[in-house]
């Protein structure tokens, strides 16, 4: 979708493929000295019978493009990204710094064990340091996402009631859950049964109990993530472990939401059996386009035998990559996971220590808490229940009285220098917005946003249009989401390049002001 013209500045990028000249390259090339080999002899048909059709832009040219793009959109290196469940916090630099050293950014994927012993003992390490935060017995590091994490996770569940001869279909999910978590039961076959959470907004034991009851001896488990998705902490999590363990069932919990409780409360000790990490989230790893995810998943002992291999463990006082488990589910990721996270991630934790992380924590709940009692004051809260590390508000009043919808005010925040919250989730709450500070934000960021978010409301009672017609000081203004979901143009062609030719190709790299 092209940008409109605002306040005289035109904002549109061409794709590279029209930018530049035949031609034109970006690097030297030293003399061919060796002989020139013509590639349909060398490789008969599988050559190339025209040429590839790259961009041919000069060094500047490449390097203008994609900065100009970078400064169209937000990140967490240029603003705050209060962007709920997905735990957007700055990410420091060292974590870069120690994941680019030659010997970890160079080493190739199948260097024979002893010849990367460095690396398999960074994976170890993280592996035991992440299973101590979680109260777990193992970790395995390969699966690449949180979701990921999930489906193995379920996967090690399944293979555990097959091993002792059952095939239980019944997996318990409180519909305040995170979308993959359903996802995650359909690839494994299970079938989800979803279950309402309480007025407070956390599972009661007495619901659960009557749900698990229906299903008899058909459950394989129960997904529950805690805190949950609404910031609230899960106080019957023993409880409900216990319900689900007493029909034979295992307990698996999404733990992306661990940044809340590092160093104040364990899963495993709660009756967790398998869980995944974000590293993404929780271990200041890049996040989204930043980077490839990576969501361990640690398990306690009796599902050991089923977790993914290659399994990377201690051997003596060496390291070794050990491919010999009969009962494994399998390998979930090529080589051995993201391990570039895994760097990241072992830094950020032996930075920060135990101490370290126990502030983390309480630094996120305690930014969390604060900006909830002041946004309360202009959104209600969805649930009175005292949040953790993010809360959900809601517009619904607002909405009624102006028209001005949720997504009209993510969109106005855009014009005030934030990011918007998530909206439309949790899907139990109407015109949810869900706030998540981090402990990477300083107090006056915090109040800036408050006024903002002060300023939108009055603006949606006086001026509605306005909020409606936002952003107004971005790059792009309203992209239409639903068009990019169902028609994504993902390829460009030549007949694109004709359609678009008409349109300015005026650009601006001069950064609009917040209001
Ligand atoms: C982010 C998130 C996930 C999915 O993690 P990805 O790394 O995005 O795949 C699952 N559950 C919850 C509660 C989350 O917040």
């Amino acid at each position: 979708m092209p940008g409109e013209a605002r306040a005289g500045i035109q904002f549109v990028e061409p794709p590279i493929f029209e930018l530049g000249a035949a031609g034109r390259h970006g690097a030297s090339v030293a003399p061919l000295d060796v002989p020139e080999v013509d590639p349909r002899v060398a490789l008969g048909a599988l050559a190339r019978r025209e040429p590839a059709g790259l961009p041919e832009v000069s060094e500047p040219e490449a390097f203008r493009h994609f900065v100009r793009l970078s400064q169209w959109n937000y990140s967490i290196d240029t603003s705050f990204y209060p962007l709920g469940s997905c735990t957007m916090k700055f990410n420091p630099k060292v974590n870069e710094w120690a994941a680019r050293l030659g010997g970890f950014a160079g080493l190739h994927p199948l260097t024979p064990d002893h010849l990367a012993q460095g690396a398999l003992e960074i994976m170890v390490r993280l592996q035991e340091i992440l299973a101590e935060i979680a109260g777990m017995d193992e970790v395995s590091l390969q699966p690449a996402a949180g979701a990921q994490g999930e489906l193995t996770g379920l996967m090690m569940i399944r293979a555990h009631h097959q091993a002792a001869g059952r095939a239980p279909r019944q997996v318990f999910i409180p519909d305040s859950a995170h979308g993959t978590n359903p996802a995650s039961c359909a690839l494994n076959g299970f079938e989800t049964q979803s279950f309402q959470a309480g007025s407070a907004g956390v599972v009661e034991p007495e619901v659960l109990a009557r749900a698990l009851e229906a299903a008899g001896d058909d459950v394989a488990g129960m997904m529950l993530t805690n805190p949950n998705t609404l910031g609230l902490y899960e106080q019957a999590m023993p409880k409900l472990a216990a319900l689900v363990h007493a029909r034979g069932g295992l307990v698996y919990g999404d733990g992306a939401n661990m940044n809340a409780v590092l160093g104040r409360a364990r899963p495993g000790d709660a009756g967790v059996d398998v869980m995944q990490y974000n590293l993404h989230k929780t271990f200041t790893t890049p996040h989204g386009g930043g980077g490839p995810g990576a969501g361990p998943v640690a398990f306690k002992r009796f599902l050991a035998p089923y977790q993914p291999t290659p399994v990377v463990r201690r051997d003596g006082d060496a390291f070794c990559v050990d491919p010999d488990r009969p009962q494994s589910v399998g390998k979930v990721r090529s080589f051995l996971g993201n391990f570039g996270m895994a760097v990241r991630a072992y830094t950020y934790i032996r930075e920060l220590g135990p101490e370290g992380l126990r502030a983390v924590s309480d630094m996120a709940v305690l930014n969390a808490n604060y900006l909830t009692k002041r946004l309360a004051e202009t959104f209600p809260l969805a649930y009175d229940t005292p949040p953790l590390h993010e809360a959900v508000f809601t517009d619904r009043a607002l909405e009624q009285r102006t028209g001005v919808k949720t997504l009209d005010i993510a969109k106005r925040l855009l014009d005030y220098g934030f990011h918007a919250p998530t909206v439309y989730f949790p899907l139990v709450v109407r015109g949810a917005m869900m706030v998540e500070p981090t402990e990477t934000e300083s107090k006056s960021t915090l109040d800036a946003f408050v006024s903002a978010m002060e300023a939108i409301a009055a603006e949606a009672e006086r001026e509605p249009e306005l909020v409606k017609g936002a952003p107004h000081l971005t790059a792009l203004r309203r992209l239409d989401e639903a068009g990019a979901a169902r028609r994504p143009r993902l390829r460009w062609t030549l007949q694109d390049s004709s359609r678009t030719q008409d349109s300015s190709r005026t650009q601006d790299s001069s950064r609009t002001q917040a209001p």
